[in-house]
């Protein structure tokens, strides 16, 4: 400010990431944190910043992968793998069938189109959840919750699908979505009523929410519809062996443990259960 450095930081990161880029744009969070907290300082003692605030950033990577606005997932994924030189394709080496991945150029990372799709779809829900959380911070006043809603249908992943319909307190801790790569998970908040505002006036009605079966009811949650879909769907869903699990009154909660699918080796066995 006015020339003088007023914060800076030099520390390991509490948490791990698996490339440089990565590492980077963790880095790039935590600062727009920082920033975002000077901006709401400064704003309280009465300077408020009417111009966005620049951070500068040193890794080509990361910033090509930062600059989300306004791109569909085709482009993000051409900015990040690049353009195709020869296309992937299934080549039969030896006798058996092989898959040959595409080379591309001009991209900033080496990735297959797959992998280019999840990070570009991952990035954009990053993006979003983060602007999310910006305006729930910002109307603290009028939150008392979150509940995390994820996508019902069957690509959503088990220890997501769980964890569809959970409800946290503000100031307790939870999940960072997205949890994984693809994750569809956001969070909503959960808004104080009217006469908890003080204000005496009945809540509107339920609405409903889109699933793999069409609109159901708000308050219906993924494990909801796993106990209305028939076996055949369940075993599409769970596969197999968790599905007979699921049939005998296995609870879906011990299928996830720690944020982790349990492998079937720690399952019980066939009729053991
Ligand atoms: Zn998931």
């Amino acid at each position: 400010m006015n020339g003088a450095a007023i914060s800076f930081s030099s520390k390991k990161h509490t948490t791990t990431d698996d490339s440089t880029t990565a590492a980077e744009l963790t880095e790039l969070h935590l600062r727009a944190c920082d920033v975002v907290d000077f901006r709401e300082l400064l704003k309280e003692i009465g300077l408020e910043q009417q111009e966005p605030t620049i951070i500068f950033q040193d890794n080509q990577a990361a910033i090509q992968i930062s600059m989300t606005e306004g791109e569909t997932i085709d482009q993000m994924v051409r900015r990040l793998r690049g353009r195709v030189v020869r296309r992937a394709s299934w080549r039969t080496v030896d006798g058996r069938r092989t898959y040959i991945p595409g080379t591309y150029s001009g991209g900033v990372m080496t990735l297959t189109t797959p992998q280019a799709e999840a990070l570009a779809r991952t990035a954009a829900m990053h993006v979003g959840n983060q602007a999310r959380e910006a305006v729930y911070a910002a109307n603290a006043d009028l939150v008392k919750g979150y509940q995390r809603v994820e996508t019902l249908d069957t690509k959503t992943c088990l220890i997501c699908g769980v964890a569809d319909g959970q409800v946290v307190k503000t100031g307790e801790s939870r999940t960072m979505l997205p949890a994984h790569p693809n994750c569809r998970g956001v969070w909503v908040p959960v808004l104080k009523s009217w006469r908890e505002l003080g204000i005496d006036a009945d809540e509107v009605a339920p609405g409903t929410r889109a699933s793999m079966d069409g609109q159901v009811p708000e308050y219906e949650t993924w494990r909801d519809l796993l106990e209305k879909a028939g076996p055949a769907r369940r075993v599409e869903i769970l596969g197999p062996s968790r599905a007979r699990l699921y049939a005998q009154g296995y609870p879906l909660e011990a299928l996830v443990k720690d944020g982790r699918v349990v492998p079937l080796a720690e399952l019980p066995k066939r009729g053991a259960a």
